[in-house]
């Protein structure tokens, strides 16, 4: 890289401030940025597609709004709320009419037993009541032994593997594998318990019953979130959020811009962006890295290659939405449902969004608006078919789930390729890693869904993170 950088890509030149430049229009990027424009620096968000958002975009179907990727934001933590607010949008919130949900196992729909921890029951007699688990199976958890503290945890353990020795398949396929395939499109097998349910990890380092644990965590989590709703979501959608962020004026946003790589300089960092044949060069005195992990990973191998190998350690998962506008549907109530690993389906939950949100237009226009979401990690095969082939499995599977055989209005695909990192076992291990290695290079950091959850909370919360590890290593007014 030979040439000058460009001066229309040049941040805040010349004016003294921080300059920032965010890899990746993502909820993790823009959160980064607005929080570092809040501190004073100039901030460039570069985007390499032509809107921000990421995986949270709402789109038109039948005329209905609705999100086609994440929907629902966890109202028990604060960090979504309040970016949320300080976006301008708290007067567009909205809460759930319903969170029953149920779930498909052993050829039948139940409902799903209250207070479970990622599907672990804390409750022996909710777990009898929703009928999900045999007898049999409610009688091994009733009766699970106290263990010593397992000398795997410290190594960390896979979920599945845990719950399968602890509580039998039953719970693993009816319940834990439903869970985390619906948050992860992963597999019970292979994601560790430390990182997807680390609050059950740290009581379980001490020993005793894994039920019992659960029932802890669950209460712990009554106490301290127990006033309003689980969850919250927008008028409109989700996917607003990233567009009025990107409005605020705050930072500034230069979508359909691919970076391509970052040179340290002496001072700072040089981002190569744009088509090969035509490079354009960004100056910024820090970057934060908020693309998912294999593109981060191409982006740090010149500037921390040791982080950038890691990064490259973490697989993906990619799923796909099949949302679905019909004549208005006469279903059962609730939020929608999940499905066991062993029903030979390929749909693995739905959203009855129309009943899960206010959805005004919907209801307007007399429709159910659903959506179907197919792809587990290591099953590519589903989606290899063509939009209308997907199409046509997804109504398969709702017939087989919701009895639907109504035509649909319009039914709309949307691919997440690769959207979902996968948390294997000792990622929380791998993460650390990932965060030394990067911190060792003054003004560089990294956030995003592949650290510490990938819901949006926990994005925000990496955002965080990176912005406090940048803010302090460049001084808030830098003279030129
Ligand atoms: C179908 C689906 C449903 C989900 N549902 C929920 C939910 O209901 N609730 C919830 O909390 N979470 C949900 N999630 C998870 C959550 O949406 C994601 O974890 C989160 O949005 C990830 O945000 P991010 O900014 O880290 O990454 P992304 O959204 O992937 O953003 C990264 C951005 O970086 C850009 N980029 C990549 N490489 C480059 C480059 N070289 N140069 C410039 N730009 C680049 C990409 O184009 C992208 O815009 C869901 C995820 C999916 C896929």
């Amino acid at each position: 890289m030979n040439e000058a950088p460009s001066d229309a890509l040049a941040l805040g030149r010349g004016t003294g401030m921080i300059r920032v430049a965010v890899v990746g229009g993502g909820i993790s990027g823009l959160a980064a940025a607005f929080l570092l424009a809040e501190r004073g620096a100039s901030v460039l968000v570069l985007e390499a597609t032509q809107d921000v958002g990421g995986k949270l975009r709402a789109e038109t179907v039948a005329g209905v709004p609705v999100d086609v990727g994440a929907e629902a934001l966890l109202a028990r933590r604060p960090e979504g709320l309040e970016l949320l607010a300080a976006a301008g949008l708290a007067g567009e919130r909205i809460a759930p009419l319903t969170t029953a949900a149920r779930v498909r196992a052993g050829g039948a729909l139940h409902p799903l037993p209250a207070r479970t921890v990622m599907g672990i029951p804390s409750d022996v007699a909710a777990a009898r009541e929703s009928g999900v688990l045999s007898e049999h199976a409610v009688d091994r958890i009733s009766r699970e032994p106290d263990l010593p503290p397992l000398r795997a945890l410290s190594d960390d353990v896979a979920v599945g593997v845990l719950v399968r020795e602890r509580l039998g398949n039953e719970v693993a396929d009816r319940l834990v594998e439903p869970l985390l395939g619906g948050v992860y499109a992963g597999r019970a097998d292979a994601l560790s318990l430390r990182a997807t349910v680390p609050s059950l990890a740290a009581r379980l380092a001490d020993g005793g019953s894994l039920v019992r644990a659960a029932a802890e965590v669950a209460a712990a989590g009554t106490r301290t979130g127990s006033e309003g709703p689980v969850f919250a979501s927008l008028r409109g959608g989700l996917g607003r959020l990233p567009q009025a962020l990107a409005a605020s004026g705050r930072f500034a946003v230069r979508s359909g811009t691919l970076v391509r790589s970052i040179v340290r300089r002496d001072r700072g960092f040089v981002l190569e962006c744009g088509p090969v044949p035509r490079p354009e060069f960004v100056e910024a005195d820090a970057v934060v890295v908020a693309a998912p992990p294999a593109k981060a990973a191409r982006l740090l191998a010149g500037v921390a290659p040791a982080a950038a190998g890691e990064l490259r350690g973490i697989e993906t998962a990619s799923v796909a939405i099949v949302t679905f506008a019909f004549p208005r549907l006469d279903l059962p109530g609730g939020s929608g449902l999940l499905v066991g690993l062993r029903e030979g389906l390929a749909v693995k939950g739905v959203t009855v969004s129309s009943q899960k949100w206010p959805m005004p237009e919907a209801d307007e226009a007399g429709l159910t608006v659903l959506r179907a979401s197919l792809g587990r990690a290591g099953d590519a095969v589903v989606l290899q078919r063509d939009d209308a082939d997907l199409v046509a499995l997804a109504r398969r599977d709702l017939r087989a789930l919701l009895a639907i055989d109504e035509e649909p209005v319009e039914a709309l695909v949307t691919r997440w390729g690769g959207g979902l990192p996968q948390y294997g076992v000792g990622h929380v291990d791998r993460v650390a890693r990932i965060r030394a290695d990067v911190a060792r290079v003054p003004g560089l950091a990294v956030c995003g869904a592949a650290f510490d959850g990938l819901g949006i909370p926990a994005c925000i919360a990496s955002a965080r993170e990176a912005v406090a590890r940048i803010a302090p290593a460049v001084p808030a007014q830098r003279g030129e």
